[in-house]
């Protein structure tokens, strides 16, 4: 079945719940045992719940995989994938990515023998480098977060099982309604929930998705034993804004897109970074491994720190705030909100500087999005 069938359908049957539509929200944290010794299907909310089901099921369609998760937040899908590795284990880690991965990477697990050694991994030649020494795992975001560089996850994933070494990919970004990391030979899909797959900006919330089994079931033993999983509420809540991802994901990608082109014909503007863009460095990676561009993008203010400050004071349709994914458009300055937490120096050789600005666009009408970014940066 086609996507848009599988993110409405799967993981709930309406026969086995009296007819009802819509999965029910299993708010129990127990289960009654059938007899002495013997539990039923599920016994305790923290091993298994309905409704957890319902939307690990829907991940798993959604990504391909053999069996999905369901985690508090992001962080703690992330925090559950770093499980699979033991002390003394080294990890190859996209060197642009997510700022909590690299904290977590740095302040929590470096500390316990796992260690993260960070490579550009557009350059390959560089991961076959890195390769020299051994290492367990490589960790991928594709597209970067906020400079929206690409990894060629199929040649990333070849290599990387060449050398013996899981792969996991961060598809927060795009959601696999955009692009499948498992079917580019990916190991293992890891999304922050809160973002696209929600899509409502009112859930924390993460997944994990595996390829094959034997993974599967190791995610499955560290989730129930570290007590990482999402609660039902929040899975009910994911899993409805499951069923409008198809569409949403269409009309982010539409109206970023449209943003971006109008953007780069702005005087005001010194460059967009958007992979949907023919001027966008790996714009044909991003056309043979992604099917949309998603909503997601950043782009480079000229005028100094003045047009910066107008442009984030002046908007009105656009809210300053970080995160990502939702039907309302957000604008946000890497450099004093979501990347902060990075030294300048390395912010800025990274080239994350003072100018650069992201968008995350909703689903508002294109003509008020852009006529309230021209009056902002017209200032
Ligand atoms: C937000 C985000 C996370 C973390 O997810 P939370 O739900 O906030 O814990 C991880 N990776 C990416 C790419 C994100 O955007």
């Amino acid at each position: 079945m086609h996507f848009k069938t599988l993110s409405i359908h799967t993981g709930h049957d309406p026969k086995a719940h009296l007819g009802a539509v819509m999965p029910p929200i299993f708010q129990t944290s127990t289960f009654a045992f059938d007899d002495v010794g013997v539990p039923g299907q599920y016994d305790y909310s923290r091993s298994g719940n309905p409704t957890r089901k319902a939307l690990e099921d829907t991940l798993a369609a959604l990504e391909g995989g053999v069996r999905g998760f369901a985690f508090a937040t992001g962080m703690a899908a992330e925090a559950t994938a770093l499980m699979l590795f033991k002390t003394g284990d080294r990890l190859i880690v996209q060197s642009d990515l997510y700022g909590g991965t690299y904290r977590l990477l740095e302040t929590v697990f470096r500390d316990k023998g796992i260690s993260a050694d960070y490579v550009d991994l557009r350059d390959l030649a560089a991961l076959e480098r890195a390769f020299e020494t051994p290492a367990a795992g490589v960790w991928i975001e594709s597209p970067t977060n906020p400079l929206m560089n690409l990894v060629d996850l199929e040649r990333v994933a070849a290599i990387a099982k060449a050398h013996g070494a899981v792969t996991i990919c961060d598809n927060t970004f795009l959601s696999p309604y955009f692009q499948r990391p498992l079917e580019l030979g990916v190991d293992i899909a890891l999304h922050s929930t809160t973002k696209y797959i929600n899509g409502h900006s009112d859930v924390v919330g993460g997944g994990m998705v595996a390829r094959e089994e034997a993974w599967a079931e190791r995610i499955g033993f560290l989730q129930n034993a570290m007590g990482t999983c999402a609660g039902p509420q929040d899975c009910y809540l994911v899993l409805r804004g499951i069923k409008t991802l198809a569409v949403r994901m269409e009309e982010h990608n539409r109206n970023a897109l449209g943003i971006a082109r109008w953007l780069e014909r702005h005087a005001g503007v010194s460059q967009v970074l958007h992979p949907g863009l023919e001027s966008h460095p790996q714009h044909a990676l991003a056309r043979k491994q992604m099917k949309g561009f998603g909503g997601t993008f950043s782009f480079r203010v000229g005028g100094g720190a003045a047009a910066v400050d107008a442009l984030l004071r002046r908007v009105k349709v656009f809210t300053l705030a970080e995160s990502l994914g939702g039907v309302e458009s957000l604008i946000d300055h890497p450099a004093t909100m979501t990347h902060a937490s990075i030294p300048p120096d390395v912010r800025a050789g990274m080239g994350i500087g003072d100018d650069l600005i992201r968008l995350s666009v909703g689903l508002e009408h294109l003509d008020d999005l852009i006529a309230d970014l021209d009056q902002a940066l017209s200032a």
